[in-house]
């Protein structure tokens, strides 16, 4: 009963690779035009993307990370100020502040969640700070409204990192219409794909204007600083044609995440709660190890084919590693957090016949501190 037999090996993809004929169209379409990040087809995207968000700027960039470096260098801010994020989240929203030498201070989350805890946040502000960066990881909801509030009267701005959370809603509106400034990845792996990518909402027009200008080298007018930080055309020609598909691919994620909840029936973990108001996007499940150490069931799924963003990523908060220890502040939250999390995919690829291996895998899943009792 114990013998673990590690059956035909087989892989479950970690990201959907579906190339639509309309996928083509607009890249064909690309091709004919300019290719470059100032081309017309970048702009109709951008015009897309304020649609979908009913923002009113849209700056399309060349990554997740370019988005929040270029957001992060757009807000007031003087060298050694202080940016309050989760060690929860990746490196990758953590690079951009260190690129721009300003001080990460690591903040801890609230029990059971990505959002950053209220008692924890005001502890943590200060003068210096210049930014405050919530990251809801994995499409799962934080409540941006209660953060907003402990801000509202400080003109401390929110960023928000929603490289994982496009679409993901709270009390009806998208996280993407909250906050200050918010940053999107199109990377490969993640909700939707340009192959590389991202973009910057804001509702703030001359902020709006100062991304724009930070992501062309300062409009090349040596007043301000900037890098090159444009999307190129065949990229924007792909976020179009799936932009304009959002509504059919998170349905799809959606549909895939209630049939495998549906088949799950295994007291070992659960569904990470969801915060009251809050609707997932279905980028992927996120499961709680109940009463063990979560990376048992991380390795488990692993070894049996089933892709784990937690395995990716690590289990552990970010100033355990070497190049963060300089800023460690020790978040217990976000630690036992981090610990008892797996992920799985709900990828519009999957097949039912891979909902259903990976809906039994997890049913046979028995923690070893179980075992032995
Ligand atoms: C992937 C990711 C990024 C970086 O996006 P890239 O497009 O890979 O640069 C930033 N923040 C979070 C939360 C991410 O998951």
């Amino acid at each position: 009963m114990m013998h673990t037999e590690i059956q035909s090996r087989r892989q479950i993809a970690e990201t959907c690779n579906h190339v639509s004929q309309q996928d083509v169209a607009e890249l064909t379409r690309a091709l004919q035009g300019g290719l470059s990040g100032t081309a017309d087809i970048v702009g109709e995207y951008e015009a897309e993307l304020k649609k979908v968000y009913d923002a009113r700027h849209a700056i399309a960039v060349s990554s997740g990370a370019a988005a929040v470096l270029a957001a992060l260098a757009s807000l007031p801010h003087q060298p050694g100020d202080e940016v309050i994020v989760a060690p929860t989240c990746p490196t990758c929203t953590v690079y951009p502040i260190l690129s721009l030498g300003l001080t990460p201070v690591f903040c801890d989350v609230a029990p059971n969640g990505f959002g950053l805890d209220p008692d924890d946040l005001r502890h943590c502000l200060s003068p210096r700070t210049c930014a405050v960066i919530e990251v809801p990881m994995w499409g799962y909801p934080v409540d941006v409204e209660q953060t907003a509030a402990i801000l509202e009267g400080r003109a401390i701005p929110l960023v928000l990192d929603l490289a994982l959370s496009h679409l993901t809603r709270l009390r009806g509106r998208f996280l993407g219409q909250y906050g200050d400034v918010r940053c999107f990845s199109t990377q490969d792996c993640k909700f939707m794909s340009t192959g590389e990518g991202g973009f910057v909402l804001t509702d703030d027009e001359s902020l709006a204007e100062r991304v724009r200008a930070y992501t062309r080298f300062g409009n090349l007018a040596g007043e301000t600083v900037g890098l090159n930080l444009k999307l190129g055309a065949m990229q924007a020609a792909l976020g179009l044609s799936r932009v304009r598909r959002l509504g059919a691919h998170l349905a799809s994620r959606l549909g895939n995440r209630s049939r495998l909840l549906a088949m799950l029936d295994n007291p070992a973990f659960r569904e990470l709660p969801i915060v009251p108001g809050g609707e997932v996007n279905g980028f992927a499940l996120l499961l709680q190890a109940r009463g063990h150490d979560g990376r048992q069931l991380v390795r488990y799924q692993q070894e049996r084919g089933i892709p784990s963003e937690v395995g990716k990523f690590d289990s552990r908060p970010l100033y355990e590693r070497a190049l963060l220890a300089p800023y460690r502040r020790d978040c217990p939250h976000a630690s036992s957090l981090l610990r008892s999390l797996t992920t799985v995919p709900l990828h519009p690829d999957l097949s039912s016949e891979e909902l259903d291996y990976i809906a039994e895998t997890l049913n046979r899943y028995v923690p070893e501190s179980a075992q032995e009792a």
